[in-house]
């Protein structure tokens, strides 16, 4: 049956807002993704036609289960857990378990289907997913953290496999997380493969997946730069969060000899206006990754300045590097950012900046690199880990920063090649959205109506 053609984005958004009530989140990614691929379907009524942007907005499904557990105390819990797998149209599904008090259903299916466009992007054969728990391990012991992913794996396991889905780990999952979903998850079926990702070296773990994410939106930074005739060196970055996606891109930053002014957590942000030390650093990534501990700590041992309560983005710098969580840098931060002739913004986090301060961006030529293609890093090294897992072996270091490197030129390259405005500049984001957009779509229309 054909459709409208007189293609409407706001009745579009609507219509889904409606349909989807209470998921702002949600809303206002795929209002961010239509904009760019409205016009394009206006002009290839194929898509159209089969109402592939109806489809493509509808998750496969989501399952939602309760989580019961018991604390150290003896206490009984009773959380909620999610998994949206929303298209695996190109590949099994894929996409990180969140855990953190914020999650909701919103919050799940706005990255769910974000990763869709994002996993296209990689060119690897992965769909879109993402699920996750509103529980919080901060201030958890290892045993309540083990005792709640074992509860947690056994409600998901019938959903996942390693052809069918494939999670791997995000805020609040980390290495320990996955490991001890991974032994919950061998324990249930009596089998050993590669269900999951961003596994411990010891079993089945890719070198260099831990550092993908913060690694590839560096990487990701220096082709735009390099395209300008220009470098990282010398350049002052200010960084967002202090997990483990600001912790690498933290460190690739530094060893392409940029400065690195703040890293930030909750409580609030660490200002070094010299720059860090590989021994700051070091310190950092110890009290971060091994002792959970909070900033506070770190401005005390080094003597240097902690804003509480505050963000980077008042801080002058040359590029932002926005690592923590969805909408944290608004209007507002932009403004100062611009003010203080900010170059070039890369999202390590997903939709860390609201659709305002894109805008402000795009206004004032300021190089804005959207999270689907910046971060796009960890998940292509988690689809290597995963074909190591088939190939039962493991490759070098070397190895997986390569074909990384390169999977990131190639995600440059492409939002290049369908990102060109006519005024000379590259506007990432449409690139990024069409060209994640052109591979599903291309897939929805050569199976048929699935
Ligand atoms: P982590 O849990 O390791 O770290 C998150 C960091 O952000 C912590 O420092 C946390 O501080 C801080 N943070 C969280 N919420 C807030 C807030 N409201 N205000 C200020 N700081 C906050 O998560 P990741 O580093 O894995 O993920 C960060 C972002 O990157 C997320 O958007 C995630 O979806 C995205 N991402 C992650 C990938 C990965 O491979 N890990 C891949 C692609 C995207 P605190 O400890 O105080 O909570």
């Amino acid at each position: 049956m054909s459709r409208p053609h007189h293609l409407d984005l706001d009745r579009f958004v609507r219509g889904l807002a409606r349909r989807n009530p209470a998921q702002a989140e949600f809303h206002q990614a795929v209002r961010e993704v239509m904009h760019d691929v409205f016009p394009f379907v206006r002009e290839n009524l194929r898509y159209s036609e089969q109402a592939i942007l109806e489809r493509m907005t509808e998750p496969d499904r989501v399952v939602i289960f309760r989580v019961t557990w018991e604390d150290d105390r003896g206490r009984v819990h009773a959380h909620r857990g999610w998994r949206v797998q929303f298209s695996n149209t190109i590949g099994p599904y894929k996409g990180g378990l969140r855990f953190h008090r914020s999650v909701n259903q919103s919050i799940l299916k706005f990255l769910a289907f974000e990763q869709i466009f994002k996993n296209s992007l990689t060119g690897l054969p992965m769909g879109g997913a993402k699920g996750g728990s509103n529980f919080d391990p901060h201030g958890r012991s290892d045993r309540e953290v083990m005792r709640f992913c074992q509860a947690f794996m056994t409600q998901l396991a019938p959903y996942i496999g390693e052809d069918t889905d494939v999670p791997a780990g995000d805020m609040g999952v980390g290495s320990r997380e996955i490991s001890y979903l991974f032994g919950q998850w061998r324990r249930l079926e009596n089998r050993f493969v590669g269900v999951l990702t961003g596994k411990d070296l010891s079993f089945g773990g890719s070198l260099i997946r831990k550092e993908a994410t913060g690694y590839g939106a560096v990487y990701f930074a220096e082709d735009m730069l390099t395209l300008r005739g220009d470098s990282l060196a010398g350049k002052t970055c200010t960084v967002s969060g202090s997990g483990n996606v600001a912790l690498y891109c933290v460190e690739k930053l530094l060893q392409s000899e940029a400065r690195v002014v703040t890293v930030s957590d909750s409580d609030g942000t660490i200002y070094v206006p010299q720059g860090f030390t590989w021994e700051m650093f070091d310190h950092l990534k110890d009290l971060k990754e091994k002792r959970r501990g909070r900033l506070g700590e770190f401005a005390e041992k080094f003597g240097v300045e902690f804003r509480g309560q505050s963000r980077p983005w008042s801080v002058p710098c040359d590029l932002a590097f926005p690592c923590a969580t969805q909408n944290e840098l608004n209007a507002e931060d932009a403004a100062a950012l611009v003010g203080n002739g900010v170059q070039a913004v890369v999202e390590g986090a997903n939709m860390p900046c609201t659709p305002e301060a894109v805008e402000l961006f795009r206004t004032k030529g300021v190089l804005y690199a959207p999270g689907k293609a910046a971060n796009a890093g960890g998940v292509s090294v988690s689809g290597l880990e995963q074909s190591q897992n088939s190939l039962r072996l493991s490759w070098s270091r070397e190895e997986v920063d390569s074909r990384l490197r390169t999977i990131m030129h190639e995600i440059h390259k492409k939002c290049v090649a369908y990102g060109q405005d006519p005024s000379g500049m590259i506007n990432y984001q449409r690139g990024a959205n069409l060209a994640g957009f052109v591979r599903v779509a291309d897939a929805m229309l050569a199976q048929g109506l699935v």
